[in-house]
């Protein structure tokens, strides 16, 4: 029974320990559980953790090669205490240490004083809500000399009033991009060459001095100076002397103004100069003398010596004009007149000129492109042998036609050639013309001593004439006993004893030479007998009266008689009338050249109405 008892006992505790054990080990089992799963939780966090560790890390690294590779700095500003933090990027856009630069004071001491003023009100505006981001582009003083250009971004935090805590951005080295800005702007306003503003600068600068100057009493006068030999120095010491020229030109005009007057290369060889608040028109001549006189000293570069010389003209606001375009119009008018007259000289614009001007100027322009438009003809006026009734030769007669002005008598196209020294290549053309359509009408067999071409005094003067004269001669094989050069007494006198060298040298070349326009110069019969010429051409100013006028009848009758003692052939020119020509052959004039026997025409006419036929108009 003990035994049953013990065991019983046994049984019954063990029974109790056993549930106790099973609790406990259940209860073990769902603590390990919920550790597991715990534990489970935590690695999962932990991995997250990692994850998010290693982006961290990585998004860090970039952030770092963004700040190190981008070529922005980034700073921010404590706006409590004014502290302020940059990255090293700093260093290089300032060349100043950053940790020397702690406080927003230190900062700002290195924007220029010029620029200080626009940082701190963009930078204002922006803390105090004005704009959404706070952007300036200045300069700052560089540490190492000079200043440099900045683009400075920002943008602020505030607190919960809206009050700036915080502000923080980058700083972008922007002089790279000012350089090229200022370069475009440099080549849109300013000449190159002379370092001087263009046209465009000028007359915006000029529009918004009138614009200031409106309802006041201030006066600015425009001055337009052209320069008078330019072509010529330019052609014959060549281009990059011409350059040169200018240059020394700029320097000279922008050494003589006073200040705050404005120097301009508007083109070419011209210079505007704008006078700002003129007192009394004395400053104005004053400036032009000084410049006229400085021009015509001798001038030396590279050792070369010019003298140049130039025309200005002169308009004055608000005389002259209350508009740019009219005040510019008029400067133009005054600057052709002062040139006009004679050149190195200046000139006030004044209404009565602008007529007379506008229309050279207008003729001016059209010549420039008329031998490349194919604008010019040569026509041929007949010269009648009355002696032998048949035809002596021709005159060859420039015409125009312009598309823009119409006809234009050369007597009134022929002087603005010359001033414009445009007759050079015109006067070139039309004796090789002559020369081709010569050897056309002989190689057709026609009968006729000459054609004449006639010179201008500018053609003379240059150097180079003698050489393109034979140089047309060798290209157009033309025989030069066909040729007779027109030139007039007044021509000759102006530079009598080259010209006697120059025309006894191309007389040895066969050409004829025939002195034009006699009797409206000089008429000195005495020197006749010196020059080297065949023919003298008696003015139609002479021919008008003799048949009315017994005066004039017998001097044409002493020039006849004079002349045939020299053996110069004599032409009658401007005959219209049958009774002057009879006299004109009764006195033993043995030429006549004029409207009686035919108008200058065209060479296709000339050769149907003349060459092919050899008719002569009746005259006896
Ligand atoms: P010029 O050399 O004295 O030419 C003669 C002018 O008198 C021509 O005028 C001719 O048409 C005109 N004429 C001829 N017979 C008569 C007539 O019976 N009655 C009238 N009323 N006129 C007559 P055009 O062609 O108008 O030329 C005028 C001037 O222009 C010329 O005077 C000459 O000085 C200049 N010229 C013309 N062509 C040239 C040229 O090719 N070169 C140069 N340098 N000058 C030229
Ligand atoms: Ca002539
Ligand atoms: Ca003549």
């Amino acid at each position: 029974l003990i035994i049953y008892y013990l065991i019983s006992k046994f049984t019954k505790e063990s029974n109790v320990w056993f549930h106790k054990l099973k609790n406990n080990y259940q209860e073990i089992q769902a603590t390990y559980e919920q550790l597991m799963a715990a534990e489970e939780e935590l690695r999962a966090q932990y991995d997250e953790l990692n994850e998010k560790q290693a982006i961290i890390e990585e998004s860090e690294e970039r952030y770092k090669l963004a700040l190190d590779g981008s070529n922005d700095a980034m700073w921010e500003i404590d706006l409590i205490t004014n502290d302020f933090f940059s990255s090293d990027k700093f260093n290089d856009i300032t060349g100043y240490d950053i940790k020397a630069m702690t406080n927003l004071k230190s900062i700002i001491s290195l924007i220029t004083d010029d620029d200080r003023k626009i940082a701190l009100n963009d930078f204002s505006d922006h803390i105090n809500g004005k704009t959404l981001y706070y952007r300036s582009s200045i300069r700052i003083k560089f540490n190492g000399g000079g200043e440099k250009w900045v683009l400075i971004r920002g943008k602020c935090l505030r607190n919960k009033k809206g009050v700036a805590t915080k502000i923080s951005g980058s700083v972008t080295d922007i002089s790279g991009q000012k350089d090229s800005e200022e370069k475009i702007n440099k080549l849109q306003y300013y000449d190159i060459l002379t370092d001087t503003p263009n046209r465009r600068l000028f007359i915006n600068t000029l529009k918004s001095e009138i614009i200031k100057a409106k309802d006041t009493k201030i006066k600015h006068a425009v001055l337009c100076i052209d320069l008078d030999n330019f072509k010529e120095i330019n052609d014959t010491l060549g281009h990059d002397y011409g350059d040169e020229l200018l240059k020394h030109v700029a320097i000279l005009f922008k050494n003589s103004i006073r200040e705050g007057d404005l120097v301009s290369r508007v083109g070419g060889d011209e210079f505007f100069i704008l006078m700002r608040n003129i007192e009394d028109c004395s400053e104005i001549t004053r400036l032009c003398e000084r410049l006229l006189n400085l021009l015509n000293c001798e001038i030396s570069i590279d050792d070369k010596y010019v003298y140049a010389s130039a025309s200005i003209g002169i308009s004055v606001f608000p005389e002259d004009g209350h508009q740019t375009s009219i005040l510019l119009q008029n400067v133009d008018t005054a600057m052709y007149n002062a040139k006009y007259n004679g050149k190195s000289k200046y000139c006030f614009f004044n209404k009565h000129m602008s007529e007379v001007v506008v229309r050279r100027v207008e003729i001016e322009k059209g010549l420039r492109h008329a031998l490349a438009n194919n604008e010019l003809e040569v026509y041929y006026q007949p010269q009648i042998d009355i002696i032998n009734n048949k035809i002596k030769g021709f005159e060859a007669l420039l015409r125009w036609n312009s598309p823009e002005l119409g006809r234009i008598s050369p007597a009134e196209f022929i002087p603005v050639a010359e001033q414009s020294g445009l007759i050079i290549s015109i006067g070139a053309w039309i004796i090789k013309t002559v020369c081709l359509q010569n050897n056309l009408w002989k190689s057709k067999g026609y009968l006729y001593d000459t054609i004449g071409i006639n010179l201008s005094a500018i053609q003379l003067q240059n150097d180079k004439f003698e050489e393109t004269l034979k140089n047309i001669i060798n290209e157009t094989k033309i025989d030069p006993k066909f040729v007779e050069l027109e030139i007039t007494e007044s021509i000759f006198m102006k530079n009598f004893d080259n010209n006697i060298k120059l025309l006894t040298e191309i007389r040895a070349l066969g050409i004829n030479i025939a002195l034009d326009d006699f009797g409206t110069g000089y008429s000195s019969l005495s020197y006749l007998k010196q020059l080297p010429i065949n023919t003298l051409k008696m003015d139609k100013s002479f021919i008008d009266n003799i048949v009315i006028d017994e005066r004039e009848k017998s001097i044409v009758d002493g020039i006849i008689q004079l002349a045939q003692m020299i053996g110069l052939d004599v032409i009658a020119e401007g005959a219209e009338t049958k009774e002057q020509i009879k006299l004109l052959q009764k006195m033993g004039c043995n030429q006549i050249q004029g409207y009686y026997f035919s108008k200058p025409l065209p060479a296709g006419e000339i050769e149907e109405k003349f060459l092919k036929t050899n008719r002569i108009q009746p005259y006896n």
